[in-house]
């Protein structure tokens, strides 16, 4: 395998030995293959096993990914001349920073686009979503040249980011793609291909976090190339404490439905059997979540929380975390105007000052923002 033959759906250098490492494909399958028995011409046929099975069945197999070797990848960009795309999911923002990016990319030029729009309410302006966007990362070290938002997934590539593109890339000869895991990164870049070049799709996406194992230069003309990275997994993200059966309640992939609830003291709201937010306000105030619209979020009494926790996890409030682990609580003073976010689960919008007291399993980040909506 000294040729260095890699997987055209996750870029992995193949190899016949070891089933559950990445770039496992059957002796026979690649024996066939160099031989000349399969069309060289189709190489979208020759894939690993893995990038196979999501792409037929719709499975998949974690590969761990060392977050050393991601780092390594992503300082490479520092030494070229590149323009650097920045994806972010806008329905787990924070859950989409990468720390220090902008360490990493050196000099270059840096568009941060905020991907998943058409999963936001539809009365949520683009434009204003783009200046908050750019004022958060901004808070985050990150001076972007532009920030876009758009929806890779529904055929759009953005007119914006391809004109963005087609300005750099006479100076910026390689463009470098990055982003967490399932922010969307395969699919934008098929996208862009498609709007530069007219080739069809092919790379492998999938509703599945992990995807991408290894870099992958995609040639665009004899001088540029679109470069996919493979994206970190942040381990403090809700993704992680659930089975991938249920991230159905966890990623959206439609227009979330905003829920408002009018709450008095001493009462609480279950995120399914993720965590649950209890309510220390002395007057009646309201609050709008933003969740995947299959999670069920449950208003009850806080006195009788735990007993009914007991009770209906895994049956009424749904869905349950993976195993039994330990829960963490926090008690948060919010001001109007301001976010709770729960890492790749989703946020609660405060419209008045109160404290809360957030219960979540433990490893699972939180944070306070300014509003996104
Ligand atoms: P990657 O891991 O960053 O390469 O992400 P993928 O391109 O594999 O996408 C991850 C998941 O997000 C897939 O299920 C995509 O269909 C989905 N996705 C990508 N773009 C969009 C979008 O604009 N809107 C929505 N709703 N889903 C998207």
């Amino acid at each position: 395998l000294d040729e260095g033959i890699t997987c055209i759906g996750c870029g992995s250098l193949f190899q016949t030995t070891d089933p559950d490492q990445a770039g496992y494909i059957k002796a026979s399958k690649l024996h066939d293959y160099l031989a000349g028995l399969t069309s060289p011409d189709d190489p979208i046929d020759l894939l690993c096993e893995r990038c196979f099975k999501l792409r037929h069945y719709n499975q998949i197999q974690p590969v761990a990914l060392e977050s050393s070797h991601f780092q390594k990848i992503l300082s490479a960009i520092a030494d070229k001349k590149a323009l650097v795309l920045y994806l972010i999911d806008l329905f787990d923002v924070s859950g989409s920073m990468i720390n220090g990016i902008s360490r990493f990319i050196g000099n270059n030029p840096i568009v941060i686009v905020g991907n998943k729009a058409d999963v936001l309410p539809k009365s949520v302006k683009k434009h204003k979503l783009a200046d908050w966007l750019q004022r958060e990362a901004g808070k985050q070290g990150i001076q972007a040249v532009r920030t876009i938002v758009l929806s890779a997934d529904k055929g759009d590539a953005g007119e914006t980011l391809l004109n963005e593109i087609d300005d750099y890339l006479d100076r910026y000869p390689e463009i470098y793609v990055v982003g967490v895991t399932n922010v969307g990164k395969s699919t934008l870049i098929n996208q862009i291909i498609k709007a530069l070049s007219g080739k069809g799709s092919v790379i492998t996406t999938s509703r599945f976090p992990g995807t991408t194992l290894d870099r992958i230069v995609i040639p665009l003309t004899e001088k540029t190339a679109i470069i996919d990275t493979p994206g970190i997994i942040h381990a403090s993200q809700m993704t992680h404490v659930v089975s991938p059966k249920d991230y159905k309640y966890l990623l959206p992939n439609k227009e979330i439905k905003a829920r408002t609830f009018q709450l008095q003291s001493g009462q609480t709201i279950f995120f399914g059997s993720l965590g649950w937010m209890d309510f220390l306000n002395r007057q009646n105030i309201s609050i709008t979540a933003y969740f995947e619209n299959n999670l069920m979020l449950h208003r009850g009494k806080t006195e009788k929380s735990s007993d009914f926790f007991r009770l209906q996890a895994g049956k009424t409030l749904l869905p349950i975390t993976e195993s039994a682990m330990d829960w963490i609580s926090q008690e948060i003073k919010v001001l109007p105007g301001q976010d709770v976010v729960i890492s790749g689960l989703g946020w609660v919008t405060f419209r008045n000052s109160t404290t809360i007291r957030l219960h979540l399993p433990k490893g699972v980040a939180f944070s306070v923002r300014q509003a996104e909506i």
